[in-house]
């Protein structure tokens, strides 16, 4: 038994693995990671870890030591170069590593500011790893001044950090408003109107037309014709499916390393989970960039590899945490035609997706309560009439019963 080989060790590998061991497998499982650390937690990178409030222990999902324990050899600063599907075999480094499963969790790639407008320029940072963080944290001070490119969430929570931090704050977003990929108008409006009242300069259908400095980042010139000083520069512009390994090997790749129902590549033998792969969702194959994702695809993944054949059923929900505002989504907002606010004063509301009577997702702004109900109401496929939610008066609850 050659067992399961993993490329990847992120938040996917390591729910697969658990699970693996978990439901009794007990062929030889290898994990192979790029980066020095055991798989952790990457949501708060961009919250509580680069805001100093949250220590490197507390990242890591597992201790390293639950690996040896569990018969998982962890190969960690080490590369897969190449896939044959036809031997089984990847190389890594100078290792030829036979496997029975192969299972990729690589997760995504930053898109970065290309060198040509001074993206490269020391001072510029993207977010996604451990080591950017690191890297970044030591040139955040009060006073300092950070450009942040990019209104995503990754800009909007980098924003909110520097700002709690005393840092004078632009955030440039080439579109016309923040969070126009993921977000209704009305949640852009709220998380606008949160982030001027901290004091960031945010200007949106602004682009970024080039960095300016020589040895280090020093400001930018930007669409609208201004310019500006920055000490420091933090980029969120979105990212990419990691594919490139999976392509050279042959694989079908469509929105990235696209997947069966059962997480299954085009070889059998080939499993993907979590932000690189793209599973078979209302006749296209969907991509979900979220820890949840990369968890439910994980175990899916893992059942699968025992034997179970069970077709994936995706849950979206997210997070986001910014100043005092706690953000949960449940559901996929795309095709909304309308949304229906439900504000309870006090700065807790929330923002219900329909499309035409069905529910497909809402945004719930400090407003834990409608989160856990709207949430279980899309994952039973249950609509409520839009007043009835829309009614501060109703009851949330008794929406689960009707
Ligand atoms: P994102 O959600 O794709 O947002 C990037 C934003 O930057 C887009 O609005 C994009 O506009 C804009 N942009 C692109 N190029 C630009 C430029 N040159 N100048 C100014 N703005 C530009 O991606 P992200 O914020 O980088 O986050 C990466 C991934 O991690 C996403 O999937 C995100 O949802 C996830 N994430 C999630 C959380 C959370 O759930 N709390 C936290 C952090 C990250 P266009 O769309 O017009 O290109």
């Amino acid at each position: 038994m050659n067992g399961v080989v993993i490329v990847g060790a992120g938040q996917a590998a390591a729910s697969l693995v658990v699970r693996l061991r978990n439901g009794g497998y007990e062929a030889p499982i290898t994990m192979i990671g790029e980066e020095p650390v055991p798989p952790y937690q990457r949501p708060p990178l961009s919250k509580a870890y680069l805001l100093g409030d949250m220590g490197l222990d507390r990242l890591f999902l597992r201790p390293e030591s639950y690996y040896g324990d569990n018969n998982i050899t962890l190969q960690l600063s080490q590369q897969v170069s190449a896939v044959d599907p036809a031997a089984k075999t990847v190389t890594a480094g100078d290792q030829q590593i036979a496997y029975d499963h192969l299972v990729f969790c690589t997760g995504s790639v930053p898109r970065r500011l290309p060198a040509a407008i001074g993206g490269d320029l020391p001072g510029i940072h993207e977010v996604r790893t451990l080591k950017d963080v690191d890297a970044m944290e030591p040139e955040m001070a009060e006073g300092k001044r950070v450009l942040i490119v990019g209104g995503g969430y990754i800009g909007l929570e980098a924003a909110a950090v520097s700002a709690k931090l005393g840092m004078k704050v632009t955030l440039v977003e080439a579109s016309d408003r923040i969070l126009q990929r993921v977000a209704s108008p009305e949640t852009s409006a709220y998380f606008r109107d949160l982030h001027k009242a901290h004091g960031v300069d945010l200007r949106e259908g602004t682009g970024l037309v080039r960095l300016t400095g020589t040895d280090h980042v020093t400001g930018a010139e930007l669409s609208d014709g201004s310019t500006i000083e920055a000490d420091m520069v933090i980029v969120g512009i979105g990212i990419a499916a990691a594919s490139d390994l999976a392509e050279a090997a042959g694989l079908d790749i469509d929105n990235g390393i696209a997947v069966n129902a059962q997480g299954q590549t085009s070889d059998p033998s080939i499993w993907a989970a979590g932000d690189c792969a793209s599973f078979p969702h209302q006749g296209t194959q969907m991509r979900l960039e979220s820890v949840g994702n990369a968890i439910d695809m994980g175990e899916l993944v893992a059942d699968n590899i025992l034997g179970k054949t069970r077709d994936y059923v995706a849950k979206p929900w997210f997070w986001s945490d910014q100043y005092d505002c706690k953000l949960q989504i449940a559901g996929l907002n795309s095709g909304y035609d309308r949304v229906v606010v439900r504000d309870s004063g006090d700065g807790v509301l929330s923002h219900w997706y329909y499309a035409g009577d069905q529910l497909l997702a809402l945004d719930a702004m400090n407003d834990p309560r409608a989160y856990m109900v709207g949430k279980r109401l899309i994952e039973a496929g249950k609509s409520p009439s839009p007043d009835a939610v829309g009614d501060t008066g109703t009851d949330l609850k008794a929406l689960l019963k009707a």
